[in-house]
């Protein structure tokens, strides 16, 4: 396999004219041929450049459209923003991943707001000390709210510099990236090689043909197009089962807040018996009686239900870019015994007012399912059998069984599968 190549290309690029070059032919490409009509061009607003460019991080345009619309209609500045509780905030962006986005926007909205001079920051190298504003994003704010000459360096922008100047060390890129600033037309320039790394220059199938800077570009010479950039080690991926309990009474169900921090901060899902890492075989986990005795000591104990009658939703995993999600939702059909513990953030909801909380997308699934009546996913024959099971009305031997449980449990009980 070929070395990678240096920074002394670049170099000699630099030296015959080429920057200079690239930066004029993606400027002239962007007005012609640049994504326009978006909701967050053409103002200069910073509150709204920053939003747009929170949103975007690890997001397609397409998805972020009409969170961006609903998210300034209900918060226009970041006053507005700041005054909100940051569940209200989870909820407009529930749908979106990466919650971490929201919170850190809500966070730094705050911080601004309490701020002596309380004006949002007006550089690049000020809009990075914001909660969740990293380089390349604040030199986007700053670019296209101030019009500061400042370089970006998101996913797109590296896979373009190195395939075309084959450049791939971090620290290279960025002092290339710098170099390549053009001195007029900055804004057009930094959504050119947005556009560029987003529509043309793309990690798969590259549209070479159609690509301004192709002529001056080393991987096409080269025929390295499809080995350039050199792929990331992957981040391990690790699994996780858990066993959501959904909780319902009538047309109730019953939503608890996760902690703050990790995994669905601040948002509502549904009781979970045992989220824990898979480290034994999946014919370690208890099933049948065994795993509803367990459910039904857990309801008794901890969320003062007496279970009626439960069954088994088809199972679904929910991949992370680190973690993939074995779910496996138990509709559990109780009625409440006596007052729920206070503490741990647990509250019934109406399956409407459910739905507007600040939800994950599988949980969202979950309960839109629950509303129709249909099995949220799995085989279509799971599909069917659970939606027969839930036509049933009579408590069936399973659930004459639970019952017996709820009236004997004792804690404590253990998740279905522990760490070992
Ligand atoms: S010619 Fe192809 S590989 Fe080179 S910058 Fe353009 S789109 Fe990317």
């Amino acid at each position: 396999m070929k070395a990678i190549i240096g920074p002394r290309f670049y170099g000699k690029c630099l030296q015959s004219g080429c920057v200079q070059a690239f930066a004029r032919r993606l400027i002239a490409w962007q007005r012609r041929h640049g994504r326009r009509g978006l909701p967050w061009q053409g103002t200069r607003d910073p509150y709204r450049v920053w939003l747009a460019e929170v949103m975007l991080q690890q997001t397609r345009v397409e998805t972020v459209v009409p969170y961006y619309r609903r998210f300034v209609a209900r918060f226009p500045d970041f006053a507005a923003l700041a005054r909100a509780p940051l569940d209200e905030v989870l909820a407009l962006w529930s749908g979106l991943g990466y919650y971490a986005r929201a919170r850190h926007l809500h966070a730094a909205a705050r911080l601004v707001a309490n701020s002596p001079s309380g004006r949002f920051p007006q550089s690049a190298a000020a809009l990075e000390r914001l909660p969740g504003v990293g380089r390349s994003t604040a030199a986007a704010i700053a670019v296209f709210a101030f019009g500061e000459r400042a370089a970006i360096l998101d996913g797109n922008v590296r896979r373009v510099l190195a395939r075309h100047f084959g450049v791939q060390d971090g620290r290279a890129q960025w002092r290339l990236a710098q170099t390549l600033l053009p001195v007029r037309g900055i804004e057009t320039y930094t959504q050119a090689l947005m556009d560029l790394g987003a529509t043309v220059c793309r990690r798969a199938d590259p549209a070479c043909v159609r690509c301004p800077v192709a002529r001056s570009c080393r991987a096409r010479r080269e025929g390295r197009v499809a080995e350039l950039p050199a792929p990331r080690a992957r981040p391990k991926v690790s699994r996780q089962q858990a066993s959501w309990l959904v909780l319902l009474e009538g047309r109730r169900v019953l939503l608890e807040k996760r902690p703050p921090a990790g995994l669905w901060g601040g948002l509502w899902c549904f009781p979970d018996l045992g989220r824990n890492a898979r480290t034994r075989p999946a014919s370690g986990v208890p099933t049948g009686p065994a795993l509803e005795k367990r459910i039904a000591q857990h309801l008794c104990r901890t969320l003062g239900c007496e279970l009626l009658r439960i069954e088994r939703m088809p199972s679904f995993v929910h991949a992370f870019t680190h973690l993939r999600l074995e779910v496996q939702p138990w509709l559990c059909r109780v009625r409440v015994s006596r007052a729920m513990p206070v503490g741990g953030g647990r509250r019934w909801f109406g399956l409407r007012r459910a739905l507007a909380a600040a939800l994950p997308a599988p949980v969202r699934r979950v309960l839109l399912a629950l509303r129709s009546q249909k099995a949220p996913q799995g085989t279509s024959a799971a599909s069917a059998r659970w939606r027969t099971s839930t036509r049933q009305s009579r408590p069936n031997a399973s659930a004459r069984r639970s019952a017996r449980y709820t009236e004997r449990c004792r804690p404590p009980v253990q998740p279905i599968a522990t760490v070992t």
